[in-house]
């Protein structure tokens, strides 16, 4: 073999029809690291991982035969040490004088196959780590809704607590903070329309002799009934407020002195008339109108000057402030 042949950037071989090398350049001998001898005249399946031989068996043969060529077979060659060379393998089918022999070339693949395994790898990688995305997105996302649900808890129990702050406890109606609001926004309202508004203070007439007598839970039902009592009078716009203990205040809107006197009396006879059993319950009422140079505190003070006369006066009574 010429030396150009012998050193050409390839491994080359020649096959007889039946498989026996009987040329291999020096290219392909150091590639396998061996010595021509180790070669020459030695069946190519010798060379070949049982795998390949089969492969060659089934493939190559046939192939080359039928079509007169193979191109870019992809083959593993053993070494001499034992160890495995993946290899590119052109062949061609050439006939001289009358001899039929296969020329073969070959590259070694393995820098190819490092950067496949690479690529095969860093696809690997990149797939993993669109699995830790998603899986942190769907965490991410769980967080957010947990986050929305206490939000929504925080809100309404914030509202409950609210709610709870501005309501009495024992009959459920506002308590006298609120009442206090709705006492400003009534004057608020009035300042804009100089549309009148009153207010009714009423107090329980002996209670004390009930509390007494029948004992404080018999109280404390009488107040709760007489609170359902009264919201069963008023107008959805009235706001029935539980002042102090066994005092209750009303906010009529729209109500003049005259009004006021008919709601209040219709709330007293309401209470007198009510099933209280074997109990006697009254209530004693002072209503006020508010004026131009009203305030909150003037106007409360009015309507307890007006509760004290009905008390004095006897009691189970209606008492304007003008009266
Ligand atoms: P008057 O006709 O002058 O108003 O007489 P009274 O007995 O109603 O007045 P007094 O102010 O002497 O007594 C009020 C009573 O109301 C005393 C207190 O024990 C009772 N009371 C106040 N708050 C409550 C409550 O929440 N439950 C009960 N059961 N009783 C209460
Ligand atoms: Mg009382
Ligand atoms: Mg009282």
């Amino acid at each position: 073999m010429d030396d150009k042949l012998n050193d050409l950037p390839c491994g080359f071989f020649t096959l007889t029809n039946a498989g026996v090398i009987t040329e291999a350049n020096r290219t392909l001998l150091n590639l396998l690291q061996y010595e021509s001898g180790d070669m020459l005249h030695h069946h190519i399946e010798a060379f070949l991982t049982v795998a390949n031989k089969i492969f060659f068996h089934t493939y190559f043969y046939p192939y080359i035969q039928l079509h007169g060529h193979v191109n870019e077979i992809y083959l593993t060659l053993k070494k001499k040490d034992g160890h495995e060379v993946p290899v590119l393998l052109n062949g061609v089918l050439r006939e001289r004088d009358d001899q039929v022999y296969i020329e073969c070339v070959l590259i070694e693949m393995r820098k190819r196959i490092e950067y496949e395994k690479d690529i095969v790898n860093a696809a690997k990688k990149l797939e993993e780590l669109n699995k830790e995305k998603d899986a942190a997105h769907e965490a991410l996302k769980a967080l957010h809704k947990e986050l929305e649900k206490k939000q929504e808890e925080l809100t309404d129990l914030n509202r409950t607590l609210e709610l709870q702050a501005l309501t009495d406890g024992l009959t459920g109606v506002s308590n006298r903070r609120a009442f206090q609001e709705c006492l400003d926004a009534a004057f608020a309202a009035f300042a804009r329309s100089r549309n009148p508004f009153a207010m009714v203070l009423l107090d329980i007439d002996y209670f004390k002799r009930i509390n007494d007598t029948y004992g404080h839970p018999v109280g404390d039902e009488i107040l709760r009934r007489l609170t359902q009592e009264l919201q069963a009078q008023i107008r959805s716009i009235d706001v029935l407020a539980r002042y102090g203990g066994e005092e209750f205040a009303i906010i009529l809107p729209g109500a003049n002195r005259e009004s006021a006197v008919i709601a209040a009396e219709r709330f007293r006879k309401s209470i007198e008339e009510a099933d209280w059993g074997e109990y006697r319950v009254t209530i004693s009422l002072g209503a006020a109108t508010v004026s131009e140079e009203d305030t909150a505190e003037s106007l409360i003070a009015k309507a307890d000057q007006a509760l004290y006369a009905s008390k004095s006066g006897g009691r189970n009574r209606v008492t304007h402030s003008e009266d």
